[in-house]
């Protein structure tokens, strides 16, 4: 049992910036353990009024297109020339890794992570994609308050956590490479629809086929419908190894801030997620908050026995489970 001060501390400390504080915040949000919830609910609502002032840019793409490798250097960069305190969280509810070694190890961002300003932390292990990324939200969070204002949200570009990391960011980049010949496989089309950036990545490898990459993708922008902020994402090619062209990544974010927030779509776009974050968690709510009751669980075990002996189908039993849960609220 953590101590009654435990909140204000960790909260004080937080503001100071502290990383470790700041690492078992984190951990308290993670923890699925119920009484941690009530004191993680706390310490979050003591950061509300230090929370949303930050960038939050995603970064996405394939395996192996680059994406740690541009970080580093990007966030390298943002530190160096723009004196930006840059924490970089990860949404990979894929990955097998162990905790800890999936962004911290020594080789990945092993020159960022060791920079004072700079706070790394791997995506929680063995969760649902849900609770990735609500633990993610509530990171960034704990981050800006501790005074991190540029946060980088990496997620593989494969599956659908693109979906639920865009309602993460601000900014979404797609890092991409080039092949020859076969320039839009690869990457699904609404991830691509999603981008307010793309970079073709590893054009240090040979420029002539990225430059001629970078302008297929820029007629594939072309076909898609004008986006409702009035942006237009444009195609830079650049080498995350090399820190070249990052600079003009940073140039896109603050123009995309600038001019969304003068057509006000930058805080539309917070308060629209605001309502999608408060649809997933009333749902999660509803369920964590169900089955955790006896209630459940005995009529559970109960309708498990009558699939078993054949006395109800899998839809009838859930039907049932869930009339007794509706009785119960009635008593
Ligand atoms: P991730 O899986 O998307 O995070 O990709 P990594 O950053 O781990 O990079 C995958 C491989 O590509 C590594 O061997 C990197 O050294 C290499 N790589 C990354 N960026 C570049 C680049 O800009 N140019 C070149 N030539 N290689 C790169």
């Amino acid at each position: 049992m953590k101590s009654p001060f435990y909140i204000v501390e960790t909260f004080d400390a937080l503001k100071q910036g502290n990383k470790a504080a700041l690492g078992k915040a984190i951990t308290l949000i993670e923890s699925t353990k119920y009484e941690d919830k009530e004191m993680a609910y706390a310490l979050l609502g003591k950061c509300v009024p230090y929370t949303g002032k930050s960038i939050r840019i995603g970064v996405t793409g394939v395996p192996g297109v680059g994406k740690s490798t541009f970080i580093e250097s990007f966030g390298k960069y943002l530190i160096e020339e723009h004196g930006k305190k840059v924490a970089v969280l990860a949404v990979d509810p894929s990955s097998q890794r162990s905790r800890g070694s999936i962004l911290g190890d020594k080789t990945r961002m092993n020159e960022l992570a060791v920079m004072p300003n700079a706070f790394i932390r791997p995506s929680a292990s063995g969760n649902s994609l849900g609770g990735v990324a609500r633990s993610t939200r509530e990171t960034i969070s704990l981050c800006e308050t501790a005074g991190y204002d540029v946060i980088l949200i990496e997620t593989v570009g494969v599956g659908q956590s693109e979906t639920t990391v865009k309602q993460l960011c601000d900014f979404f980049l797609l890092l991409m490479l080039y092949g020859a010949g076969d320039e839009l496989q690869g990457i699904k089309r609404g991830i691509m629809e999603m981008a307010d950036c793309l970079f073709i990545n590893k054009a240090d490898q040979n420029e002539l086929l990225a430059k001629s990459a970078a302008k297929e993708y820029s007629n594939a922008l072309h076909l898609f419908p004008p986006k409702e902020n009035n942006w237009y994402p444009k195609v830079l090619l650049g080498s995350g190894l090399n820190a070249r062209g990052i600079n003009k990544v940073w140039e896109q974010v603050e123009e995309y801030k600038k001019t969304t927030e003068e057509n006000q779509h930058w805080k539309a776009n917070r308060k629209a997620q605001e309502q999608w974050w408060f649809k997933e968690y009333s749902k999660h709510m509803l369920i964590e908050n169900i089955t955790r009751t006896e209630t459940w669980k005995e009529n559970k075990a109960d309708r498990i026995k009558d699939i078993e002996e054949e006395k109800l189908t899998a839809l009838e039993a859930a039907k049932a489970l869930l009339d007794s849960i509706s009785s119960s609220f009635k008593k």
